[in-house]
């Protein structure tokens, strides 16, 4: 292998940590897979597999209802994820962490339930331009409910947030800022700790989207100060259809319920429900119980390898591709901001970003092609659409290597 692996602690060693990742073992269309999209969703580790099967062959039953063993077990299991993910993001306290779908459900459930109740005319929510759709979506439907403002924070070409512009749209009617740690279009790395102070400052609560911040970045919910955050379990070698939101006591106690059903309920008469306590009141029904465990696996193995080493291997990994995608003519990075993580989106003069994916695909190389689900990235750029690399501690120099060569390829063909 090339030239990388310098600072990083000999302990990291990725080869071994390649093997604990079935999937990578395999060729597409002939060639050896090199997987470039994990910011969509990353792999998952035998760690992880195990342990959605393990229950399904060993503890399967449903959870908080039954005294039988079984049930007991997979309660204890799945309530350990809480308990990890409290560790994992530093809460207060395992009362502070709903189980939900993911960041999506997240942000939805904070819109809706914070939101139809501290919302009115006139108030207005930031977020930023360079949210993922939804990070935008949510509050754009409460702002049309309720007649509130939806104002954006400006970026520069970076695609760094202007923290200036920032700090003149916060005022006394802003009630919200939910903005992105990690932009998973460009990799940008907001200063959230900066902005939460300042929002804080002008009164208003802050919600931060770490979807793609838990996968690389050490998160502290109680340094950062913020009082909602969100992470989905598939991006942080998990399970699909599972994820946290973390969000302060007094706020989530205040708060209505987000759905009616089983499990958020104290007592229930037709004339009256009153409602479980935190965190059950938010977690109405039968729940993702595989999901939430093989999230609690995931969490152990992160924790093994540690955030920092992940941190610091993955920024070397982005220092050699940048500069490796940078020799090739007519390419363009879209997204360099000082601060980044993970991910090298990229557009190359007169080649459509879905050739370049198709090509790259015959390879073997996945690479994800399109808007990112961030529309208003690619219209404040005027691009359509980019490739987008996006890079995981499992991943390795070669790769890079191939990525780059593999783009000469398509040069060739489209030129
Ligand atoms: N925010 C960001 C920054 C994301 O990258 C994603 C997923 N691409 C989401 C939110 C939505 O996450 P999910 O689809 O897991 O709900």
């Amino acid at each position: 292998m090339s030239t990388l692996i310098s600072t990083v602690a000999a302990g990291f060693d990725v080869e071994k940590i390649r093997q604990d990742f079935p999937v990578l073992k395999q060729t597409i269309h002939g060639n050896p897979l090199v997987y470039l999209d994990s910011a969509a969703t990353a792999q998952k580790p035998t760690a992880v597999v195990d342990a959605i099967r393990k229950f399904h062959e060993v503890d399967c039953a449903n959870i908080h209802r039954g005294v039988h063993e079984l049930s007991q077990r997979s309660t204890a299991a799945y309530e350990e994820t809480r308990a990890k993910t409290k560790k994992f993001l530093n809460a207060k306290s395992v009362t502070e962490l709903i189980f939900v779908r993911g960041t999506t459900e997240a942000i939805n459930l904070v819109s809706s339930s914070w939101g139809r109740t501290n919302v009115k005319e006139g108030d207005e929510i930031v977020i930023s331009a360079m949210e993922h759709h939804s990070n935008i979506v949510p509050w754009q439907m409460l702002c049309e409910e309720k007649g509130a403002k939806l104002r954006v924070i400006p970026m520069n070409d970076r695609g760094e947030l202007i923290l200036e512009e920032y700090e003149k749209l916060l005022n006394p009617r802003t009630r919200m800022v939910a903005v992105a740690h990690v932009s998973n279009a460009l990799g940008t790395i907001n200063p959230i700790r900066r902005m939460i102070e300042m929002a804080h400052r002008a009164g208003a609560l802050v919600l931060i989207d770490g979807a793609q911040a838990a996968p690389h970045l050490k998160v502290d919910v109680q340094a950062l100060d913020a009082d909602f955050y969100t992470l989905s379990g598939h991006k942080i070698c998990g399970p699909t259809g599972i994820g946290i939101l973390y969000g302060k006591a007094k706020l989530l106690n205040a708060m209505p319920p987000y759905q009616g059903g089983g499990d958020m309920i104290r007592t229930v008469t037709f004339e009256k429900t009153t409602y479980n306590d935190l965190p059950y009141k938010f977690e109405a029904g039968t729940p993702n119980i595989a999901g939430g465990i093989g999230m609690g696996a995931a969490l152990d193995y992160l924790n093994r390898i540690g955030l920092d080493q992940i941190a610091a291997y993955e920024h070397e990994l982005l220092v050699y591709g940048t500069a490796q995608l940078e020799q090739i003519p007519g390419l363009r990075i879209i997204g360099t901001a000082r601060e980044k993580a993970a991910v090298l989106s990229f557009v190359i003069e007169g080649i459509h970003p879905h050739d370049i994916g198709t090509v790259l695909d015959r390879q073997g190389i996945a690479v994800r092609t399109g808007h990112h689900c961030a529309q208003p990235v690619m219209d404040w750029f005027h691009i359509p659409a980019t490739t987008r690399a996006s890079l995981a501690f499992y991943n390795t120099s070669a790769e890079i290597d191939k990525l780059a060569a593999g783009l000469r390829k398509v040069k060739e063909i489209f030129s």
